[in-house]
């Protein structure tokens, strides 16, 4: 049996992984934790809100999943990496604001950190048993959003209803936006570079509507290894909570008979500059990706709640990382600071 511990139980991915949780009698759910909803009887022990680090100590977990959104995930993070719990991450957000906080912690513990996010799952697999050196570039899909092949000038006035509607994945409010925008790609730019090690110059984004390849990497020797399969999260929310034994799941395998055609485009940067603003603040490095994130989710707040608009998000993103100096620091606090002034200078250019 393993003892999980589930973090953002009530959202899309939470609610996703209590379905696989509940499908494999070798997953126990010990714990679990939301923001605001109730969570009563999901588990044994249960909390919402407020400091989580009592409920994962007392469950003592083999597993934590990892799937509140925002910063406001980073401390479950830091808590398992310095433990030597394994990390299942959905989180994206923590991995890019404190990188380097993150993988000093992860060395301490020497535990295992599983991408949940699809593209990394993808890519852990096809990079797994490979040595570095073997590796060209890897490959980040993304769908494109629901404004693909848009102009700047086609989505001044797009709603918020608008950017909820995804093409191919059904998500969480905050990560539909980012997806809309391609910030989400720019995070997960930054969490691969964290994750695998690899310099920014070699991942690579490309766009593919189908969302079917999920991840690509490349070789020395010029073969390619991609991951195939429908766009379905309890695929890689099961890989991480039963790894390595890669249990089963109901997701069907790809069906040929059905046609497919799979079709791969550059991003359009200059709609959606939001991608190359994170890889700006990735290569630029110390805490620009914190601002970077900080500054990204105040903004599809006020995007969502109708005080800014579409092509602000990136405006306002761009205002705080030349707001800030991005110089690195060494612990959660200061962090906290960098990520507080953030907030202050995108709030100040949202109003
Ligand atoms: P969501 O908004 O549907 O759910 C967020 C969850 O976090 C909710 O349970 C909420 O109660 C909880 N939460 C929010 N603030 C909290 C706090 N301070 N303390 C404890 N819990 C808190 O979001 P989602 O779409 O499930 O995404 C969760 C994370 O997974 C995000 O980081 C997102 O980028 C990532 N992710 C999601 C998907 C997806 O398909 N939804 C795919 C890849 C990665
Ligand atoms: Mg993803």
């Amino acid at each position: 049996m393993s003892r999980i511990v589930l973090l953002g139980a009530t959202g899309s991915i939470g609610r996703q992984a209590v379905e696989v949780i509940d499908a494999n009698p070798e997953l126990d759910l010990v714990a679990a934790a939301s923001g605001s909803q109730p969570i009563d009887g999901l588990a044994r022990l249960t909390q919402v809100g407020g400091d989580l680090s009592e409920l994962l100590e007392r469950a003592r977990p083999d597993v934590v999943l990892n799937a509140v959104v925002g910063f406001a995930g980073l401390p479950a993070t830091l808590w398992a990496l310095e433990r030597g719990v394994t990390l299942a991450l959905a989180n994206k957000e923590s991995l890019v604001a404190a990188g380097e906080l993150a993988l000093a912690a992860q060395e301490r513990g020497a535990g295992l950190l599983l991408p949940v996010d699809s593209e990394h799952s993808a890519l852990y697999q096809c990079l797994e048993g490979r040595s570095a050196d073997q590796v060209d570039s890897l490959v980040l899909t993304a769908s494109g959003g629901p404004f693909r092949g848009r102009t700047r000038e086609e989505l001044l006035d797009v709603t918020p209803e608008q950017a909820l509607e995804h093409p191919t994945w059904s998500m969480g409010r905050k990560i539909t936006v980012d997806s809309a925008t391609l910030a989400n790609k720019g995070l997960e730019l930054i969490e691969a570079h964290f994750l695998f090690g690899v310099p920014y110059e070699r991942v690579e984004v490309v766009v593919h509507p189908s969302s079917l390849v999920h991840g690509l990497v490349r070789f020395r020797d010029g073969a390619a290894l991609a991951h195939v399969g429908y766009p379905d999260m309890r695929v890689p929310i099961s890989f991480a909570l039963t790894y390595p034994r890669r249990a089963a799941t109901p997701v069907p395998g790809l069906d040929f008979s059905s046609g497919m055609v799979l079709e791969f485009e550059t991003p359009d940067l200059e709609t959606f500059p939001l991608l190359r603003l994170a890889r700006e603040a990735g290569e630029r490095g110390g805490t620009y990706p914190c601002v970077f994130n900080a500054a990204n989710e105040v903004a599809v707040d006020a995007f969502l709640d109708g005080r800014l608009s579409f092509l602000g998000i990136a405006a306002a993103v761009e205002e705080a990382l030349a707001a800030a100096d991005g110089e690195p620091v060494s612990n959660l606090e200061e962090l906290r600071e960098v990520d507080a002034a953030a907030r202050r200078e995108a709030e100040r250019v949202s109003a």
